[in-house]
């Protein structure tokens, strides 16, 4: 390690600020003295994020969680987490401090976390401040569901397209997912078991995703999945592992045993294409795999 390193390193152990490095998996490896106290963590520990929350949650200690549902915030927390390069947000802490942390991810997908306390700034605009973060989540989530709305993936995909890259070179896939029969599942145990089914199916595939990919819900029983950096082989494998979690799952729980599947259209995307032009192809393929049976996934011709 460079002398500039490791001075680095032993000053962030003794700083006030509080520093963690999570990798593209969202596991902590890195984090100072600070930020283990905050979160209780002992030096080496390299839980996941999820971990660290859940274990500080249920011990009554870290952030303060105001949703009724834990699981359910996790979920929705866990759908935006990393989502951009930069992102800061306000946060308060059982014991009383209130942090300003902000997120910075590089493209692999690790991202540095630096909070500093602002306990000490008036209450009345640390309202207004989270009263805006609360009105932006709610604009970027589908409501359901708790993961990202049509809105967020729209943009997202707009943003990756206007990258500055060679025009025609492949930057990813785009899928496009679609519950097979839904609507006999509404018909036959009423909508809000369809509901259920919507819920399930969205917690099943964020479970698959990595944070570099983005998962959401465009409307009805329809999903869409934007693989960054991803072939057309590799996401058919990536959708194949999907379709068999699902194939094997059960939604009402192992002892009702009722079972769903779902079809998929996979597109390729390049620089320079256009959301509307990336979402008929993948529809199409998705149409293809209707076509020949359903739960499968197919990618377009060429
Ligand atoms: P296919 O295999 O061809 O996709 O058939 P399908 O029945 O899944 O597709 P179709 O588009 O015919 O039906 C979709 C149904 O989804 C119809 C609609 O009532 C239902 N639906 C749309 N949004 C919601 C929702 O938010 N909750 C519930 N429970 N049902 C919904
Ligand atoms: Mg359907
Ligand atoms: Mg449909």
């Amino acid at each position: 390690m460079t002398d500039a390193a490791s001075e680095l390193l032993s000053l962030l152990e003794r700083a006030d600020v509080l520093v963690a490095l999570f990798d593209g998996f969202d596991r902590l490896r890195l984090a100072n003295a600070a930020f283990r106290g905050a979160f209780a963590l002992e030096p080496g520990e390299t839980p996941t994020w999820a971990e660290i929350m859940r274990r500080n949650h249920r011990a009554g200690r870290g952030t303060v969680i105001g949703a009724p549902d834990f699981e359910a915030w996790l979920l929705e927390t866990q759908a935006r987490r990393g989502k951009t390069a930069k992102k800061s947000y306000e946060t308060d802490l059982h014991d009383g401090r209130w942090l300003l942390m902000t997120e910075t991810v590089q493209e692999n997908g690790w991202m540095l976390c630096v909070a500093s306390d602002i306990t000490g700034l008036r209450a009345t605009s640390r309202q207004v401040r989270q009263a805006r973060d609360f009105a932006l989540k709610a604009a970027q989530t589908d409501e359901l569901t708790g993961i990202a709305n049509r809105r967020s993936i729209t943009r997202h995909l707009a943003e990756a397209l206007l990258r500055p890259a060679p025009p025609g070179l492949r930057l990813g896939c785009v899928c496009m997912l679609d519950i097979d029969h839904f609507k006999r599942i509404n018909d036959t145990f009423g909508h809000s078991a369809g509901d259920t089914v919507l819920r399930h199916f969205s917690r099943e595939i964020m479970e698959l995703v990595r944070r570099s990919d983005l998962f959401g819900r465009i409307g009805g029983e329809e999903f869409m999945l934007v693989l960054p950096a991803t072939s057309a082989e590799e996401a058919e494998l990536i959708l194949g592992r999907m379709l068999f979690a699902i194939r094997r799952a059960r939604p009402f729980g192992a002892e009702n045993g009722y079972a769903y599947t779902f079809s998929a259209g996979i597109a390729g995307y390049c620089a320079g294409d256009t959301v509307d032009d990336v979402f008929h192809r993948a529809d199409m393929a998705l149409y293809s795999a209707k076509v020949a049976g359903r739960n499968r996934v197919f990618s377009e011709r060429g």
